[in-house]
């Protein structure tokens, strides 16, 4: 009888040992997650936010695996993302979806997290970029207002780490919280770049490229690349007003931006700098390279057939370039300073070409040049 009552209470013991374990994991969960959440709330870009969400939730959940899929239907993140220079394409664990079928296919009766062991089958497209496949999986539906916006998947190599008998309270909570954070970052990314995009062309404006410039200095360098900047202004613009009317005139300048625009990588800068003047701005690019980009650049647009009322209507531009070479320069100028230098440089080049003809590229050459300061201080 003793021996029984003794039993009893081993047993009742264990279960209260296992209840007491479980709820103090359960708390444990609770406080990592509120950490992890009010850190997500505080990240100040879309780039910020998908590197906190697939590197910080791996180490905070002791994930083996994160990935993170975004619905992106109008380019619109794949955008955001590399006018940051941001590689999205080759991040592992990131990928753009322009279709939300998969989404709708996996996620359409329950809008609600997917427990369970990885199948390859239905599985693998949110894993694809990552070197091992997982052995159990919660796949998360990022929804806002309805809408999909992607979602989050966690991986784990030990198949009993997530069953489909598991609840589902933590990852919802997160899952919801991710998506109030991605829309408000989006929200965030659009207003930022709306204020800096010229409404007539759909390219930067002044705005941007002055911000953007000593950005592009200071990368150029930390990174020991060429900078190089072309000013580019349409020829005798006026007459095409004067002859075709202003509508005529603003079509042959969004049709001019846009065969600039085409002819640059995407993360070169492109800025109405004013009326009827562009001035790009080259990463990497020294001032050959500059030269053979404004040299195709002139020579596309003075090819173009625009046409207004079944008349065409001939455009040509004149380019003027400068370029800043860290290696070649003093070290002693402010990124403020040199931005100043380069935009005048490439200014005065661009008038060099107006005088001499125009529909023409004239190369300033470096800016702030050591070598050339010291060959002046000899001669002197
Ligand atoms: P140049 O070859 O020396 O550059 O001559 P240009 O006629 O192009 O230069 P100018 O500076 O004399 O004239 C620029 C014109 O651009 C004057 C202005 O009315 C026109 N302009 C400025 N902004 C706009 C715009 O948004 N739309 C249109 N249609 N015209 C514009
Ligand atoms: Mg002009
Ligand atoms: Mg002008």
């Amino acid at each position: 009888m003793e021996q029984d009552l003794t039993t009893d209470l081993c047993v009742l013991q264990r279960h209260l040992d296992g209840m007491l374990d479980r709820v103090q994991q359960n708390s444990l969960t609770l406080k990592r997650l509120q950490s992890f959440e009010m850190r997500m709330l505080g990240v100040n870009s879309l780039v910020e936010l998908i590197e906190f969400i697939l590197e910080e939730s791996k180490t905070l959940f002791d994930l083996d695996i994160v990935s993170l899929t975004l619905l992106d239907p109008k380019n619109e993140v794949a955008d955001y993302l590399s006018g940051d220079h941001y590689r999205y394409a080759t991040r592992p664990g990131l990928l753009l979806l322009k279709d939300e079928q998969i989404f709708k296919t996996l996620f359409m009766f329950s809008g609600r997290p997917l427990l369970g062991a990885y199948q390859p089958a239905s599985h693998q497209c949110f894993f694809a970029s990552l070197p091992s496949p997982p052995a159990s999986v919660v796949l998360a539906p990022v929804i806002r207002r309805g809408r999909f916006l992607g979602s989050v998947n966690f991986g784990s190599l030990k198949p009993e780490r997530f069953l489909h008998s598991m609840g589902t309270d933590f990852i919802e909570h997160l899952a919801s919280v991710i998506g109030v954070c991605l829309e408000n970052i989006l929200n965030f990314e659009t207003m930022r770049r709306t204020s800096l995009v010229d409404p007539l062309t759909g390219v930067n404006n002044r705005r941007f490229l002055e911000q953007r410039i000593e950005e592009e200095l200071d990368r150029s360098v930390r990174n020991r690349e060429a900078l190089s900047c072309l000013f580019l202004d349409i020829d005798f613009f006026k007459r095409i007003n004067d002859g075709h009317g202003h509508q005529a005139g603003d079509h042959v300048l969004v049709t001019v931006a846009g065969s600039i625009k085409k002819q640059l990588r995407s993360n070169d800068v492109l800025a109405r700098y004013g009326g009827e003047e562009f001035v790009a701005l080259l990463s990497q690019s020294d001032e050959n390279i500059s030269a053979d980009v404004a040299e195709r650049i002139r020579a596309t647009v003075e090819r173009l057939r625009i046409t207004v009322d079944e008349r065409g209507i001939p455009a040509t531009l004149s380019i003027g370039i400068a370029t800043f070479k860290p290696e070649q320069s003093s070290g002693r100028k402010a990124a403020a300073e040199l931005a100043k230098e380069l935009i005048q440089a490439a200014d005065e080049a661009l008038y060099r070409a107006k005088n001499n003809g125009r529909n023409r590229v004239e190369n300033h050459g470096l800016i702030d040049d050591a070598a050339a300061a010291v060959t002046v201080a000899v001669q002197s």
